[in-house]
């Protein structure tokens, strides 16, 4: 080998040991990072109702076999009940304590929650459009307690903590870990009464699943979500009333009535179809409106949007706009508000939080139409 050859062989041999040598701490400055932190809120729900007692924040803690090796968790007690017996309050102070944990710690890297299955898409969907931070909350359940044979809380307890310490899991709304998979809180509806598989995002799918290797996500939210979130509920002290109230054949307009002289400021109209009304209850209708509550309208069918009525083709039926209308039903549309794609439960929720931020109409409709 001539000198010339030589010598771009030697640069090159020491170039690579320069590297080698920086790349060194660093190797082992990554095998020596902390794992990640995560708190962990217990609310209660199946996935503590052991017989007997209920199983504790600390207890549940210590019920995941290797969840050392996925995060460094901390936990607290916020309650200890059933999910339909959260408070309407508790959910503010629920909310204003996740706000406030991740304010308090940047280095955590997301937040559980544990809760009752029953209601916990209402929960879930309520931190999803009031925590104004990137990181992710995650809320679990169980469907079988902890008396049960095949109780599934400590493994779903154990995905969610894997979920919440996951940089991917990042910017994405509230999400729902059960049964190995990731839903969105916002789409997310429990199914099924007693089956495992039972929380599903309707016709839009999971996000993404928990399996042994790893966290997998395949789809990402659209509607705002995160910090995109307009609302601050920081100094929120009651959420207002809202009611939901179901269209059938014959249904009376009673109940409306009801829900309006007993304080509701908005009510969730739960329609048949694309926004067929039964007829006995327009009365109904007419009187929340002649006392400025608001009537959200969403689809009793599970599923399907119900659109504002500028963006109804004309023809379509009961649409676009029309000044010849009787003055009482031009006074109805100025209150309703169409509920998107958002089932009757959750369109409850978009309100009772849009209705801390505005009462103005359009303003109400705008923000349907992006949560
Ligand atoms: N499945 C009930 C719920 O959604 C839990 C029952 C209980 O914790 O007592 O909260």
């Amino acid at each position: 080998m001539t000198a010339t050859r030589v010598r771009p062989v030697l640069v090159a041999a020491a170039l690579l040991c320069l590297l080698a040598g920086l790349l060194q701490p660093l190797a082992a400055q990554r095998a020596q990072a902390p794992l990640p932190k995560v708190h962990f809120v217990a609310t209660g729900g199946t996935i503590s109702n052991k017989e007997g007692g209920r199983l504790t924040a600390e207890e549940l803690s210590k019920s995941m076999p290797g969840v050392e090796r996925y995060a460094r968790l901390t936990h607290e007690q916020f309650t200890n009940v059933a999910s339909s017996e959260l408070t309407l309050s508790q959910w503010l102070a629920l909310s204003k304590r996740v706000n406030e944990v991740f304010a308090s710690d940047k280095a955590l890297a997301g937040i559980v929650v544990t809760s009752g299955t029953d209601t916990l898409e209402e929960t879930a969907f309520f931190l999803h459009l009031t925590v104004r931070d990137p990181r992710p909350v995650v809320v679990v359940g169980s469907m079988r307690n902890p008396s049960t044979v095949g109780y599934e809380g400590a493994a779903n307890l154990l995905e969610g903590v894997r979920v919440a310490a996951d940089p991917a899991s990042r910017n994405k709304g509230a999400l729902v870990v059960l049964n190995d998979e990731i839903n969105s809180a916002r789409n997310v509806t429990k199914s099924d009464a007693l089956r495992l598989q039972t929380f599903r995002s309707r016709d839009y799918g999971q996000l993404g699943v928990v399996d042994r290797d790893r966290v997998v996500y395949f789809n990402q939210i659209v509607q705002r979500h995160n910090e995109q979130i307009e609302f601050d509920i920081s100094k929120v002290t009651e959420l207002p009333r809202v009611d939901v109230i179901m269209v059938y054949q014959g249904a009376s307009g009673d109940l409306i009535k009801a829900a309006v002289d007993n304080g509701a400021k908005g009510i969730v109209f739960a329609v048949a179809g694309a926004g067929a009304t039964s007829g006995t209850q327009n009365e109904g209708l007419a009187y929340a409106a002649s006392k400025g509550v608001f009537i959200v309208t969403s689809t009793r069918t599970g599923s399907g949007r119900i659109a504002p009525p500028q963006q109804r083709p004309e023809g379509s039926g009961g649409g676009g706009g029309n000044s010849q209308m009787p003055p009482e039903q031009q006074r109805r549309r100025q209150f309703t508000i169409a509920g998107e794609d958002h089932t009757p439960i959750k369109a409850r929720v978009v309100l009772m939080v849009a209705l801390t931020k505005t009462t103005n109409r359009n303003e109400l409709q705008r923000i349907f139409s992006e949560y």
